[in-house]
């Protein structure tokens, strides 16, 4: 048997067998020290493991197609050499950026002019050469056989150069070889495939997370995807021409809705904080289980006299979910039909988003805080799109307690370290934190928690109560700090729930907590359940819950005009829910929709006050398809725009399209306090304000964590800024964070 493989595995059988070994090798090597995938179970592991193999082995499989045996060899060194300059130029842009390269960034395609440059080889480290040491070693063999040709050359001896063990003219390849060795590598490919799509289905049409991509399917694969998605993009973009946007400005400026001026300008010059609610269904407002409020903190905020809250209110995302509820909140246009218009267009799509705006036409600083990983749905460039000045996602944070939930930092912690970046942004600011905790599969420690069990005989519905009711605690101990640092004051603050937390699936065995029968239960039910929360809460703010039926659309106009700032001249679908001209009518991704009397679901009606179907008379009849008309219409015109990139064909009057490349999200916090420097005196901060003392130390948290180690709230992680720079002294410390 021994024998036996030693005669299939010479020639070049072999020397792609060792290729195939080293890059596989060097690419786990790369995925254990250099990236942070992240695997959480066995199977991952296991994917991650096996993924290199498939695609490597279909490339390498392409020598053994060619005849002549030394150009075989060369092809062969050639792809192995390329496999490489794939992995080694994604370790170092992946220390830099924390993230894979896209073809976007590198190419400069787009306005971001971030790529491999000179500041990248600066960032080489000695654990590298790992990835290089077979080139090391073939160049060293070189070199010593360069230096005794040259002894030999002056003893005038014929020269001897050291050559791969060609095996001639007898290096033939059996007929079934070559297609035997692409198949083995496609079928390994497929079965990282199906293993993936059942593990994460929908992974690539959702396109949430480069890194999931990569831990699945691999390196090479993702840069093919990437590839494809690129020119796809760029396809569509090269068809668009100016009239386009006219069609665009036609129907916005059609659907425009001037403000209510009991409303407009109510809070204008003041901070905002927007709170985003991770997975929050509007049922869990004023919700009781076993007698106890599941949201004890928001059912007292709504019915604070300074709180406006909206109780009609719907989430319209896609299958980009939380970044579709961002990028609608942010832009009021809608996100694409497929996937998310984040990860795939926030890159180098031109958009008129509410940082950009609020910071030119009203001086506002604009930060995310985020306990999750940066580039999460593409946020780290994305946001650059929107003109977030700042973005402090998850190396912000501490991290030492590994109390992180899947999706980040406790929102409890997250929280609490909240003030040590809030309390340096030049005021006014537009803020937003997005929560994590209360995200599927709705995990909670005991010790976090001491809601009770909903009964229900699903585990995960039990859950979403706990970690909503955490969720709300969080809420408590943060606006009790607003309150104590003066900020509640000047502060417009917007709660919002991004979509559902509960699926369509589980809604039967959720209904007898919602006092139905799960047998009665409809697609209609499914629908009204895709209420979430909308609250401002702003002293002086005229409060009341408001009933008019609007979306996600419709947030940025609301608030705009709550600041006094016209909305007119911007590309928006959604109008304000506060004017009297608002539209009550709510368009899906799906292309249902709901208006204050019918639900619009798969072609069938419903009418909302008996939840029964109905056959409409010709006159209601006519409305609604009206009403049909126009959500297709809309949400056409949307995708349009953002597919087709249209907004670089118009600019509105003052209105300066964001320049990327003025941003770099790994240094935010030394940016941020050198503008709080260099103001001195005229520093707006709320940290000068109270004459360089710190309010981190008014933050008080029952978080477990923090009991006996409260200098989480007042210290900044060693994490923070971990970008290297070459001027600076502790490269070595960023060389650790990288890796973990
Ligand atoms: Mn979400």
């Amino acid at each position: 048997m021994a024998h036996k493989l030693n005669d299939v595995f010479k020639g070049r059988i072999r020397f792609i067998g060792i290729l195939l070994l080293l890059i596989w090798v060097k690419t786990i090597y790369a995925y254990l020290f250099s990236f942070n995938l992240d695997p959480e179970n066995i199977l991952q592991y296991i994917l991650m493991f096996i993924n290199p193999l498939g695609t490597s082995l279909v490339l390498l499989s392409i020598a053994m197609y060619i005849r002549k045996t030394r150009r075989a060899y060369i092809v062969a060194g050639v792809i192995y050499i390329l496999l490489n300059v794939l992995l080694i130029a994604n370790v170092l842009y992946y220390r830099e950026f924390t993230d894979f390269m896209t073809i976007t960034t590198v190419m400069g395609v787009s306005k971001v002019s971030q790529g491999l440059g000179a500041s990248s080889l600066n960032m080489l480290q000695p654990r590298d050469l790992f990835l290089a040491i077979d080139f090391i070693v073939v160049i060293a063999l070189y070199l010593v056989t360069g230096v005794r040709n040259l002894v030999r050359f002056l003893n005038k001896q014929p020269l001897k150069w050291p050559h791969p063990n060609f095996a001639g003219d007898q290096d033939t390849i059996k007929n079934h070889l070559p297609g035997a060795t692409t198949v083995l590598g496609i079928t390994l490919f497929m079965l990282t495939m199906a293993v993936s799509e059942l593990n994460r289905p929908q992974l690539l049409t959702r396109t949430f997370d480069r890194t999931y991509i990569v831990k699945y399917l691999g390196l090479a694969p993702f840069t093919v995807y990437d590839g494809f998605k690129t020119a796809q993009t760029s396809q569509v973009r090269a068809q668009a021409n100016s009239s386009d946007m006219d069609k665009v400005l036609d129907y916005t400026r059609s659907n425009y809705a001037k403000p209510d001026m009991d409303y407009y300008g109510t809070a204008k010059g003041k901070n905002v904080i927007v709170i985003h609610l991770e997975s929050f269904q509007q049922f869990l407002i004023g919700k009781k289980i076993d007698g106890r409020e599941v949201t004890p903190f928001l059912n007292s905020l709504v019915k604070n006299k300074n709180s406006l809250s909206f109780d009609n209110f719907f989430n319209e995302v896609g299958l980009g979910r939380t970044s579709d509820a961002e990028n609608m909140l942010e832009t009021s246009t809608y996100g694409i039909s497929s996937g998310s218009l984040f990860s795939s267009l926030g890159t180098d799509n031109t958009f008129q988003g509410a940082p950009a705006i609020l910071q030119q036409r009203a001086g506002y600083t604009s930060a995310v805080l985020h306990g999750g990983s940066g580039d999460f749905w593409n946020r780290n460039n994305a946001y650059k799109s929107l003109g977030y000045n700042y973005f402090f996602s998850e190396n912000y944070f501490d991290h030492d307690t590994d109390q992180d939930t899947e999706f980040g930092i406790k929102d409890k912690l997250m929280f609490a370290e909240s003030p040590k970046y809030l309390e340096h942004l030049q005021q006014p600011f537009y803020s937003k934190i997005i929560t994590t905790s209360n995200h599927f599969p709705f995990t909670i420690d005991d010790t976090d928690s001491d809601f009770p069990d909903a009964g229900t005989s699903d585990v995960t519905i039990n859950n979403y109560f706990k970690t909503a009711n955490y969720l709300d605690a969080s809420l408590r101990e943060f606006f009790a700090y607003l309150k104590k640092s003066g900020l509640a004051k000047n502060t417009l603050v917007m709660i919002y729930g991004d979509h559902y937390g509960i699926s369509d699936d589980r809604n039967k065995t959720l209904a007898p907590l919602l006092g139905k029968k799960a047998k009665d239960w409809t697609s209609f039910d499914d629908m009204q359940l895709q209420r979430v929360p909308l609250i401002f809460y702003s002293p002086g703010l005229k409060g009341g819950i408001n009933h008019t039926y609007g979306g996600e659309i419709d947030v940025l106009p609301t608030l705009m005009h709550l600041l006094g700032i016209s909305t007119k001249r911007y590309v928006q679908f959604g109008t304000d829910l506060l004017s009297p001209q608002h539209e009550q009518l709510v368009a899906f991704r799906t292309r249902n929709f709901i208006t204050p009397d019918y639900s619009y679901i798969g072609g069938k009606y419903f009418l909302n006050a008996t939840g029964q179907r109905i056959t409409p008379d010709l006159e209601t009849k006519q409305v609604l398809k009206a009403d049909k008309q126009k959500v297709d219409e809309s949400l056409k015109l949307s995708d349009l725009l953002a597919t087709k990139n249209l907004l670089r064909f118009y600019t509105p009057t003052g209105f300066t399209p964001v320049n990327t490349a003025q941003y770099d999200y790994t240094d935010s916090l030394r940016r941020m306090l050198k503008v709080e420097k260099q103001a001195g005196y005229s520093s707006t901060s709320l940290y000068s304000k109270r004459k360089d003392k710190t309010s981190t130390v008014l933050y008080k948290s029952d978080a477990p964590e923090l009991k006996d180690n409260e200098s989480i709230i007042t210290k900044y992680p060693a994490t923070a800024d971990k970008k290297s720079k070459p001027d600076s002294s502790d490269t070595d410390n960023s060389s650790d964070s990288s890796s973990n």
